[in-house]
């Protein structure tokens, strides 16, 4: 047993805790979870514990069905929200075959083999997402959504659960090790942004999913109703997840030049241009549902067309202000990205894109100062900028042709979601919906 194992039995003792959560993410982003008893822990450690991976979205094929379960004892975290008394507390598994062989299907497993290839060139990955959300009233079955209040971007709303949601949520993030850099009221009402600290994309991508189930928890107990669904009011602006990407060298930030423009580095310049190359094809992961395609076409911020600038808030990517003698926040921000990808799966595919980039010497186009929704359509051909997918289809048709996507994800991965995307275009394109019914059903 090693000293991170001993330390979670220690703290186990010492704080009562009864139940330990073991939780892992499935193809699609959901997280799962099963309750241990303490006196099982030293075996869930040795040997993991075993599942029926065939009853869980993407993880095996039914005739493999055996899965083990292992938790990764430096995720051990008390969960604030079940109480002090006879508590609980969770870890982050990762999951093996029967062999004991890390399986191909666990998304957590695709992003450490992302982050070991950056390693043996010398670079660790880290991110920092701005996760947007809606608060609204509890829904009734059939009754429109209705926003807790009417606020604005970083309006203070007088006397709202805003603010009260915001301070619950992100005490109760900090309890759990999660550091929060920035959070206001957004654009929409009732929308709200939490912005985490930067951390290594594995931290990252486990923080997420803690940080989905938290905002949960909260909203529970304040009665309120929270959602990360990219775009669920059709004309006020959608909940997206800007990610700033950075590569670092030990200690030192590889994005960083004294001196260049936006004191961006040869590797920065490489890696943007890695992202912009494969934007399109990485995309039906990134915005992996129907609904995400209403965010990226429906204006607000939004990034539909596939450029980069200093500061330009209609690009893909956007290069932030670069804040003198703080060589170490230089970054880039993608911005297509929404809080209902997996986590696992998107930071790896933004990693393999960006070192693409670097690897081949991809040059990188001009930065583009226009507001590129303000241009006609030929002004941006003759700029060379193309549009991101416009629907889940037109995603998933460019992603079927990526080598990149499919060496990334593995083949088993890459497999399944295709056909777990396909499957959702066509439930969506066989619907009825109320505006057919609005449009037509009365003139014909
Ligand atoms: N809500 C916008 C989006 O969907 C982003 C607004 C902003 O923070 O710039 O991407
Ligand atoms: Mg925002
Ligand atoms: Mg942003």
């Amino acid at each position: 047993m090693d000293r991170q194992q001993e330390f979670v039995l220690r703290t186990v003792e010492e704080r009562d805790i009864r139940f330990i959560r073991l939780w892992f993410t499935d193809v699609l982003g959901m997280l799962k979870s099963v309750a241990i008893a303490p006196a099982e822990l030293e075996s869930a450690f040795s040997e993991g514990i075993g599942f029926d991976g065939s009853a869980i979205e993407g993880l095996t094929r039914v005739y493999e069905a055996d899965m083990i379960a292992r938790p990764d004892p430096t995720t051990f975290q008390v969960l604030p929200w079940r109480g002090e008394h006879h508590g609980t507390a969770r870890m982050f598994c990762d999951i093996l075959t029967p062999d004991g062989e890390p399986s191909l299907a666990d998304s957590r497993n695709v992003l450490k083999r992302a982050l070991a290839k950056a390693s043996d060139q010398g670079f660790t990955f880290y991110t920092h997402p701005e996760v947007e959300f809606y608060l609204f009233e509890p829904p009734t079955a059939d009754g429109p959504l209705v926003p807790i209040d009417h606020g604005g971007y970083f309006d203070h709303v007088a006397r709202t659960q805003g603010h009260d949601f915001r301070r619950a949520a992100i005490t109760m993030l900090e309890s759990m090790g999660i550091s929060v850099e920035f959070s206001h009221h957004e654009a929409g009402p009732g929308q709200n942004e939490i912005d985490l600290r930067y951390a290594d994309a594995l931290t990252t991508a486990d923080n997420l999913m803690t940080f989905r189930t938290v905002i949960k928890e909260v909203a529970l107990e304040q009665g309120v109703f929270a959602s990360f669904m990219p775009k669920p009011l059709a004309d006020q602006p959608g909940s997206g997840m800007h990610t700033h990407l950075s590569l670092f060298e030990g200690d030192r930030n590889a994005f960083h030049e004294p001196g260049a423009q936006y004191e961006l580095s040869k590797t920065a310049r490489h890696f943007i241009a890695g992202l912009l190359v494969h934007a399109a094809e990485i995309t039906a992961v990134t915005n992996q549902h129907v609904n995400s395609y209403k965010r990226l076409w429906g204006g607000a911020e939004a990034p539909s067309y596939v450029c980069w600038g200093h500061n330009n808030r209609s690009a893909l990517v956007r290069v932030p202000m670069y804040k003198p003698g703080k060589g170490n926040s230089s970054r880039v921000e993608y911005r297509a990205l929404d809080t209902a990808a997996n986590p696992y799966l998107a930071f790896a595919l933004t990693l393999a894109a960006g070192l693409k980039g670097i690897e081949e010497g991809y040059e990188l186009p001009e930065a583009t100062d226009d507001d590129v929704w303000e241009l006609t359509d030929a002004e941006r051909r003759a700029l060379g900028i193309k549009p991101l997918p416009q629907t889940l289809d037109d995603a998933i048709s460019l992603m079927e042709k990526s080598e990149l996507v499919a060496e990334t994800l593995g083949e088993h991965v890459f497999d399944f979601v295709l056909k777990n995307k396909r499957q959702e275009w066509q439930g969506y394109s066989q619907q009825v919906t109320p505006f057919e019914l609005k449009r037509l059903l009365q003139v014909l």
